[in-house]
């Protein structure tokens, strides 16, 4: 029997278990998929520590993800982003892949949005920087909004040296960014666990799609005043399950069973 697993601190709230042992069931594989809490100071360690131990794949979240660079061979894009969220011990040393970028653009794909033109990036944390390289590795000009602004200047400035286009601003100001935007995704962390907005209500219009990566609630508050407006919304449990199709595919080689995934994680987040 494989062993996959989540290494994070905490791990208890993860839905990944369930929605990826759905994935084996579905493909007759032999796998199980466990959490690990190691402690916060164990980083790259905790990887070297899976490979001993003979553990096929890891998903990696926070406070990990940067940390375990030092123990893995980072993909182009996990190095340019600088975080690494799935490990395959396929090779030696294990690859690093950053599956939420590539998770992201599978979201808008699944939804036929065509990413051309211009996105505001909402956050310039772990999700804030793999949707900026995604978007902007995708030719989309990126304009980061962030509470710090000085956050949002570095990451500008390490898409725009990996051969992007983004520009820096403060979050305040993205009523300005608005209007002439095709895309909008939230990658704060404002909406989790609240009824708030990142955004006027105001400043969306019927032209935006708009992803919001948090998915607790599914529905959240920027989404609803997205469809208000006549925007595309499209929820971060779309992001979530792309993220988890994206390992499953890394780790195994096959095709994920994308809808058996989904339905798992959907009736997850109902409950
Ligand atoms: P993170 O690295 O801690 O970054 C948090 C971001 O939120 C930073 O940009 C931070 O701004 C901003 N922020 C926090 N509180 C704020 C507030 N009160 N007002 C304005 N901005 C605020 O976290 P993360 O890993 O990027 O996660 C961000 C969100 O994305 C979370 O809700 C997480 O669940 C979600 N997420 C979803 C997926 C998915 O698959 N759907 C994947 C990853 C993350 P400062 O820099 O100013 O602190």
């Amino acid at each position: 029997m494989e062993v996959y697993g989540l290494l994070g601190n905490p791990v208890g709230h993860s839905l990944s278990p369930p929605m990826h042992e759905a994935a084996y069931d579905a493909r007759d594989i032999d796998a199980q998929y466990v959490t690990f809490e190691p402690p916060v100071e164990a980083g790259a360690r905790a990887v070297e520590c899976g490979a001993t131990l003979g553990v096929a794949g890891l998903n990696v979240t926070i406070p990990f993800k940067q940390d375990v660079l030092p123990a893995v061979e980072p993909d182009a894009l996990a190095a340019r982003i600088g975080a690494v969220n799935t490990v395959d011990f396929g090779s030696d040393p294990p690859t690093g892949h950053n599956t939420d970028a590539v998770g992201l653009v599978r979201a808008f794909q699944h939804h036929d949005v065509s990413l051309t033109g211009r996105a505001v990036v909402l956050g310039a944390g772990g999700a804030g920087r793999a949707a900026a390289f995604a978007l902007a590795g995708e030719g989309m000009g990126v304009d980061i909004a962030n509470r710090t602004v000085e956050t949002a200047d570095r990451l500008a400035a390490d898409v725009t040296a990996a051969g992007g286009a983004a520009d820096s601003h403060p979050l305040g100001g993205v009523g300005e960014l608005l209007p002439g935007a095709d895309v909008l995704v939230n990658a704060t962390s404002v909406g989790m666990a609240e009824d708030r907005s990142p955004v006027k209500p105001t400043a969306l219009h019927a032209d935006l799609t708009v992803l919001d990566a948090v998915y607790t609630p599914v529905e959240t508050r920027l989404l609803r005043d997205a469809a208000a407006a006549g925007a595309q919304p499209i929820d971060g449990a779309w992001m979530l399950l792309y993220q988890g199709v994206e390992a499953f595919e890394q780790w195994t080689g096959q095709d994920a069973p994308v809808e058996v995934m989904n339905q798992r994680l959907r009736a997850e987040l109902d409950r």
